[in-house]
């Protein structure tokens, strides 16, 4: 008998790669993706996959965690990371994308992957018995979260009551390169990292940093509306001007850090930098790294246009502020991402609380390869804790926190080393190396007839 077919829910990054990972192990599967009919507060096109904010999948480096998870899902024939990778742009140790290209790819290989059949409609309930990936995103529509709180508030939770939680992201702003005067302004990659250039940095002195710091804190805010609730933030992603609330260095210490990128001609460290780093491929789009923001849009151009060399700034996007959903997930799903119960039901990226692309893509690698064995009668396989993806799972299956909160990988999430290894690099390389030969042995498994 055939197996049956898999539904997911959500063309975004986790619904590309589950259907991906699913197809690849024999699955029939229906893509569900609402857009075009209907469009989340974040989401500016049709198409699949998008990159609802920075074209950044971060550090590609091995000693970064999130480096790591982008090899691992390599070596599982990632769709995102596959595509990600074919439409770099230069972005010094990270790596970004041409956000068009990218999808654009993703998009042509789902669509010529005869084992997964697109259907643009909305779903609106979890009713259906079929087996199902739920991969919205952090914004889906009202009837698919009350179909979400539905089925979560029939699962069985020891201790507290299940909850859907909410908190917020902010986006930072794009403007047009030919719009700005690089005179006062110099290219460097921190630590001359990539290829050196790719950032072009805007110097501040102590007045120019005391004045941003005044703006920021004294210009006017979005109010949240009613339907966000109370306002929390993900500390990985806090807007600017929170960042210059919390204290005069804050800043300095965050995504204006001078370190590592001394003046070339004059030598001197300045006393803040504000970078900014290609948005597309061709570099016509800059994103002033790390300023997501909630202030209002004439603040923003007041704040921002005062920066040396952006007083003529023209701003493609300006920073937005975003409610962002996710379930109780350690108290929910189980170490394969599946809804505890007998529901054949998966949950994968944002909504589980992963924050950052990477993570959603992994979420939605192994809940396509767990839904997939599980879909042929196949046992069950766990992934290694050792991995980076296995680190991901780790934080969605941390019961020690009761106040549960999105979060990046990192390598605090992964089983230490035994303490012989001190330096750090040496220790990441082979925190690296464990995974990666973890990984081998879990792929060939995964392969196995
Ligand atoms: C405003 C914002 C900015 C962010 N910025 C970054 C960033 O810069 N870097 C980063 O690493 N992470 C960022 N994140 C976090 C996270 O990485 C992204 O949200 C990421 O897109 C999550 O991937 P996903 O597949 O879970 O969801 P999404 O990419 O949102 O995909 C979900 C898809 O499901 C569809 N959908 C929803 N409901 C239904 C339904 N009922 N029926 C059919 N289709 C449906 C949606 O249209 C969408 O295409 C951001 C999140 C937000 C909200």
């Amino acid at each position: 008998m055939p197996a049956q077919r898999l539904r997911v829910i959500g063309g975004g990054l986790a619904g590309c790669e589950a259907a991906w990972q699913a197809a690849r192990l024999g699955i029939d599967v229906d893509l569900y993706e609402m857009r075009p009919h209907r469009r989340g507060p974040a989401h500016l096109s049709d198409r699949l996959a998008e990159l609802v904010c920075s074209n950044s999948m971060r550090g590609a480096a091995l000693e970064n965690a999130v480096g790591l998870l982008k090899e691992e899902l390599a070596r599982l024939g990632s769709l995102i990371v596959t595509a990600a990778r074919e439409s770099a742009v230069p972005a010094g140790g990270a790596l970004a994308v041409d956000r068009e290209r990218f999808a654009e790819l993703v998009e042509s290989r789902i669509a010529g992957n005869p084992r997964i059949a697109v259907h643009r409609e909305e779903v609106l309930d979890l009713d259906d018995p079929r087996p199902t990936v739920v991969a919205c995103g952090p914004l889906p529509g009202d009837a698919m979260l009350e179909a979400i709180d539905r089925i979560v508030s029939q699962v069985r939770v020891e201790g507290d009551a299940p909850r859907r939680l909410h908190y917020f992201d902010a986006a930072s702003p794009i403007l047009a390169a030919d719009s700005i005067d690089e005179t006062v302004m110099y290219r460097k990659s921190r630590y001359e990292k990539g290829d050196g250039d790719d950032y072009i940095n805007i110097p501040l002195d102590r007045d120019q940093y005391a004045q941003l710091l005044h703006d920021l804190r004294t210009l006017p805010r979005h109010e949240a509306k009613a339907f966000e609730g109370d306002t929390r933030f993900f500390e990985g992603c806090l807007p600017v001007e929170e960042m210059a609330d919390r204290g005069d260095d804050v800043l300095r210490f965050g995504p204006l850090k001078p370190v590592g990128l001394r003046h070339p001609v004059t030598g001197v460290t300045p006393h803040a930098v504000v970078q900014l780093r290609k948005e597309n491929r061709d570099g016509s789009a800059l994103n002033l790294v790390g300023f997501q923001t909630r202030l209002t849009w004439p603040a923003q151009r007041e704040a921002f246009g005062r920066l040396p060399g952006l007083e003529h700034a023209e701003w493609l996007r300006l920073g937005v502020m975003h409610r962002n959903t996710f379930i109780d997930s350690p108290r929910l799903l189980d170490e394969r991402l599946r809804l505890r119960g007998d529901r054949p039901l998966w949950f994968a990226g944002q909504i589980t609380g992963a924050e950052g692309y990477v993570e959603a893509a992994a979420c939605g690698a192994m809940v396509g390869i767990h839904a997939a064995r599980e879909l042929l009668g196949r046992s069950p396989l766990a992934v290694p804790p050792e991995c980076a993806l296995g680190a991901v799972v780790a934080h969605l299956q941390n019961t020690v926190s009761h106040d549960f909160q999105p979060a990046n990988v990192t390598w605090s999430m992964v089983p230490p080393l035994p303490k012989t290894i001190r330096e750090k690099k040496l220790r990441r390389a082979a925190l690296a190396e464990r995974a990666l030969a973890a990984l081998t042995l879990f792929i060939e498994r995964v392969e196995a007839p």
